[in-house]
């Protein structure tokens, strides 16, 4: 199996009277996010991340500021085409995390929706994306959100492979006896290590404060 991780960070200025975008979700608030397009610092740094996990440039490759047509255009778009390339590479997400620095509005409130937002755009399940929030401490940077992304991508071949190895073995019941035989003959009639069957606890990925 091939997996790749990709890395993303973003930052816009405060603009009073703008709509305040974030994650593809309206946010009420006297202050948007001033940019080229809707100023989405969220979907804009996971579009990075995306497009870096499979070496494809960055968002300004595919969307120069410099094109008209992208004056305020919706985020959602960049992100389309980051799947995009993701998928023509040969891979798919398994998960996402992000962090949001800003000082107003409050994130924890609206975390969830933002989270189930985001899952929808990049058609993954609300548990494989992860939103937090922090104020910028010490930075002196209350006028400016910024946003960080890692994710993780699997190469899709690793899944078709396994399966047509399920299959072969399912179709030749002859060579599951030889399997048999091979283990016993390794390991004698003891059930094999305890490790493989632990099962971790489950983790409640709702639970985001
Ligand atoms: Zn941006």
């Amino acid at each position: 199996m091939s997996m790749r991780i990709g890395y993303g960070w973003d930052s816009h200025a405060f603009k009073p009277g703008v709509p305040l975008v974030i994650g593809g979700l309206k946010i009420e608030h006297h202050s948007g996010l001033a940019g080229h397009s809707d100023g989405d610092v969220l979907l804009h740094c996971i579009t990075d991340a995306l497009l870096g996990a499979v070496s494809a440039g960055d968002i300004g490759t595919f969307f120069p500021p410099s094109d008209p047509r992208w004056k305020n255009a919706d985020s959602s778009i960049f992100l389309k085409t980051a799947l995009e390339e993701v998928a023509t590479a040969g891979y798919r997400i398994v998960n996402i995390d992000t962090v949001l620095i800003l000082m107003a509005p409050k994130i924890v409130p609206i975390a969830g929706d933002i989270r189930a937002h985001v899952a929808e755009l990049l058609q993954i399940k609300p548990g494989d994306v992860g939103i937090k929030a922090k104020t910028p401490e010490g930075l002196a940077q209350e006028n400016t959100a910024v946003a960080h992304c890692t994710v993780l991508l699997e190469s899709i071949e690793a899944e078709a492979d396994l399966e047509t190895m399920v299959a072969v073995a399912e179709l030749d019941d002859s060579t599951q006896t030889e399997m048999d035989s091979v283990v016993k003959s390794l390991v004698g009639d003891k059930p094999l290590g305890t490790g493989l069957e632990r099962k971790l606890p489950v983790f409640d990925t709702d639970d985001i404060t």
